[in-house]
């Protein structure tokens, strides 16, 4: 189980990324959600050893992981959003070298080792291939098995889908769940869908605050029956937004639509809709700014 109380940092710049961060993780996926710039990278490299915060604590089963940083890295998987790869190593060579690194000295085994790694993302038939020749996608699927190496327990990954197309997308997604089973997993996104598909839990995270954590369905069915549509003219969205708690606005077939929140039903033109967890981010992203002003 990983524990993060009162978790605050603040960069020397002033930007406040860390406001007061406590989460409760189990075993299984969990989703972090929040806008570009709500500071998740922060809290995955802060929960990854790889910076510190002002204050705090973080434990993960008994480690204290700023006290005892190497402990907490023998058990970790970490998929950072960028990650460099050495273009003219092929997959096995880097993979060989990592297990080497993380300790499986007997060369046999790390043979056999890598190739289970390799076959379970996908990429044995493209073993001897360069790292600097792989698509998006397979790029992603080599991240994941070096993220893998070692079997961890805590596996963090940050934004993983972006400049995937579906097709990889789906395939990272089946990757991810999988692991889920054995290990606490945190996927850090700003992506509505992919916490919708893969998460049992998850928390909305902005302007380095836990907005709210739960399961995505219960999160989402608190707005039940709250939620309407309207189509409308892209000209009058101010005047709407004036009127109405608008949680979003999208163009679907052509035609520009409205989503707003409303207790009641909001008047001529509006339609009850079967809302989902966007509704309900877009919800909480919306609310915090309207206290903030
Ligand atoms: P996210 O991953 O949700 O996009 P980040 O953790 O990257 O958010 O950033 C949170 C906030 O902290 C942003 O305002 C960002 O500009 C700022 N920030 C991130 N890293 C640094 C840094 N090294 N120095 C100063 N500000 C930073």
């Amino acid at each position: 189980m990983l524990t993060i109380q009162n978790l605050n940092k603040t960069y020397p710049n002033g930007t406040q990324a860390l406001n007061n961060v406590s989460l409760t993780l189990e075993k299984g996926m969990f989703g972090l959600l929040g806008p570009n710039g709500a500071g998740k990278s922060t809290l995955m490299r802060t929960i990854a050893t790889l910076q510190l915060a002002d204050s705090g604590t973080i434990d993960f089963d008994g480690i204290d992981v700023f006290k005892q940083p190497q402990e907490l890295r023998k058990i970790l998987g970490y998929l950072p959003q960028d990650f460099g790869v050495y273009p003219k190593v092929s997959a096995e060579m880097m993979l060989t070298h990592i297990a080497k690194v993380k300790g499986i000295t007997n060369s046999k085994e790390r043979k056999n080792y890598v190739a289970d790694l390799l076959n379970k993302v996908n990429l044995y038939k493209f073993r001897n291939r360069n790292l600097g020749d792989f698509s998006g996608g397979m790029r992603q699927r080599f991240g994941i098995a070096q993220a893998l190496l070692g079997n961890p327990k805590l596996i963090i990954v940050d934004e993983p889908t972006a400049g995937l197309d579906p097709l990889e997308r789906n395939r990272f997604h089946n990757l991810l769940s999988e692991l889920g089973e054995n290990a606490v997993v945190i996927l850090s996104t700003h992506i509505v869908d992919d916490v919708t598909n893969l998460c049992k839990n998850m928390a909305v995270f902005n302007e380095g605050k836990i907005l709210v954590q739960g399961n995505p369905q219960t999160l989402s069915d608190t707005l039940n029956g709250k939620v309407y549509r309207k189509q409308i003219d892209i000209a009058a969205l101010d005047a709407l937004e004036n009127e109405y708690t608008v949680l979003s606005n999208y163009l679907r077939g052509g035609q520009f639509y409205v989503s707003v929140y409303s207790d009641a039903h909001p008047g001529e033109g509006f339609e009850l809709i079967h809302n989902d967890l966007e509704d309900f981010y877009f919800y909480c992203i919306n609310k915090k700014e309207e206290a903030a002003i």
